[in-house]
């Protein structure tokens, strides 16, 4: 264990490189479904087999979703990008190279917005964007003779995926599980993959160096290797930050080399040294012509481009007149802010249905262990007992009873208020005798609205609805207050 004081001597650098799957029907040089699983060697034809005389075809679907990619990350699109083969022999890459793209990648220059530890934007540049495909998989378990051999599965061959390379912007291991986590939302957003972790559709390898803070140069990094969750890269940087430092401070030097996460073990393991730099051997692939991305083609795909989370944020804090936190629970996902969105708009204040799903249905789906799309109570449900607030025709003790039954039964909001609606005074009597009370609490709202301020008869409405418990009848009453009133 290392002291505050030393720990505080350098600065971590931190690069990443995430892999993401594009979620296309087919893959990206031939005509194979594009699907995670399978029974291994089903997804396969003579093009993703590597098979001598094979040609690719490059698919549409898949530059459509890299240039969506590309925008929503703040990319510059290149017109002309080129296709590249990069040469390396493993089992699972039957052709013996990876088509990818090297010197010319279809996008370069984005950034991407991340708290710091204050709670200020910082900006993490993006390098580049390229697209490539995927290897297959070597199965080192599983079968009855695993411990003798390993099985190859080559339904994943030629998945078309994107690489996005991050500067090395990124300071601690929190931003950069910030940066992932960003990253992650604007490409569900965008719909360009499912982004499933525990399928593969995005992986993430990450580059960290120390340099002593007094050092201008950075230092030898290590890449950590194929982490499957953002919590573990995190906890992964941490452990390779101070392993890191320890070497130095013990007089040694970092070694540059690729290195594996433990998770049992909570550290980092030596997995080959790339002291000797792999020669890729990269040359421009002959067999595909160079890829054109115009002017109108860009301008076609754009068209799908949606609202991203950032942005949406703000107008919606804006819009609605909510908090940050608010606004971060309501755009978890694009599905449910879109159902959010429209609710609201139906809604009498949707400030107030805002305030109705963070402070009464987050915390009730919390303690039932329930996740957004599974409440009992509809968004439309949200929306009608906020209306019913907002009125006064419900009051928030009544309203949290009845929301509580509503998650006690698994039930929608209209049928439990329809059964269990407080009882409604319609008694002309009854009513006038609170209007009289209220009217005689506040003679100054009472002048104003004979001084012809007409909308103060509202605030009239809703204190007598108070002192009835939400149960007078709202028509009557509204009528009566405006009789009084003007008598
Ligand atoms: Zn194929």
């Amino acid at each position: 264990m290392l002291s505050p004081e030393i720990l505080a001597k350098y600065q971590p650098v931190i690069g990443l490189e995430v892999h993401v799957q594009l979620l296309t029907a087919t893959k990206a040089f031939c005509g194979c479904v594009n699907k995670y699983g399978g029974e291994p060697n089903t997804h396969v034809c003579p093009v993703c087999l590597g098979l001598p005389g094979a040609l690719p075809v490059l698919n549409r679907k898949a530059v459509e979703l890299a240039v969506l990619a590309s925008k929503a990350i703040g990319c510059e699109i290149r017109e002309t990008s080129i296709f590249a083969r990069k040469n390396y022999f493993y089992p699972d890459l039957p052709k013996g190279y990876q088509i990818s793209q090297f010197d010319k990648p279809i996008a370069e220059h984005g950034h991407i917005n991340v708290p710091d530890a204050q709670g200020n934007p910082k900006r993490i540049g993006i390098t580049r964007l390229h697209m490539e495909e995927d290897a297959g998989k070597s199965l080192h378990d599983g079968y009855a003779d695993s411990v003798s051999r390993t099985y190859i599965d080559l339904n994943r061959c030629g998945t078309p995926l994107v690489e996005i390379v991050s500067e090395p912007d990124i300071r601690t291991p929190d931003e950069a599980f910030e940066y992932l986590t960003r990253l992650k939302e604007i490409l569900l957003y965008t719909g360009v993959s499912d982004c499933n972790m525990e399928e593969g559709s995005l992986r993430c390898d990450a580059n960290v160096s120390v340099m002593l803070k007094t050092d201008t140069r950075f230092g030898t990094k290590a890449e950590v290797k194929n982490v499957n969750s953002f919590r573990y890269i995190r906890a992964a940087l941490e452990y390779e930050i101070e392993r890191q430092i320890e070497v130095l401070e013990s007089g040694g030097r970092v070694v540059q080399e690729s290195r594996l996460w433990n998770n049992a073990e909570g550290r980092t393991y030596s997995m080959r040294s790339k002291e000797q730099a792999h020669d890729y051997r990269y040359f421009p692939e002959p067999d595909l012509p160079a890829l054109v991305v115009g002017a109108e083609w860009q301008a076609e795909i754009l068209k799908a481009l949606p609202e991203l989370p950032e942005a949406r944020r703000a107008r919606m804090i804006a819009e609605y007149d909510i908090t940050q936190q608010d606004a971060m629970t309501l755009t978890a996902t694009r599905e449910f802010a879109d159902k959010f969105e429209a609710a609201a708009r139906k809604a009498k204040s949707p400030r107030r249905v805002v305030s109705l799903i963070t402070s009464e249905l987050t915390g009730r789906l919390k303690a039932a262990d329930l996740e957004l799309a599974q409440s009992p109570v509809s968004l439309a449900g949200i929306v009608q007992a906020a209306d019913l607030a907002e009125s006064g025709e419900l009051s928030s003790k009544m309203l949290k009873q009845l929301l509580d039954a509503c998650f006690a039964e698994g039930k929608d909001f209209a049928e439990i208020y329809e059964r269990d609606k407080p009882q409604q005074i319609s008694d002309a009597g009854a009513i006038e005798k609170m209007i009289d009370e209220v009217i005689a609490a506040n003679p100054k709202q009472v002048e104003q609205y004979r001084g012809g301020k007409k909308t103060v008869a509202a605030f009239f409405v809703g204190q007598v609805m108070r002192l009835s418990k939400g149960q007078a009848n709202p028509a009557l009453l509204n009528e009566l207050v405006t009789k009084k009133l003007d008598a």
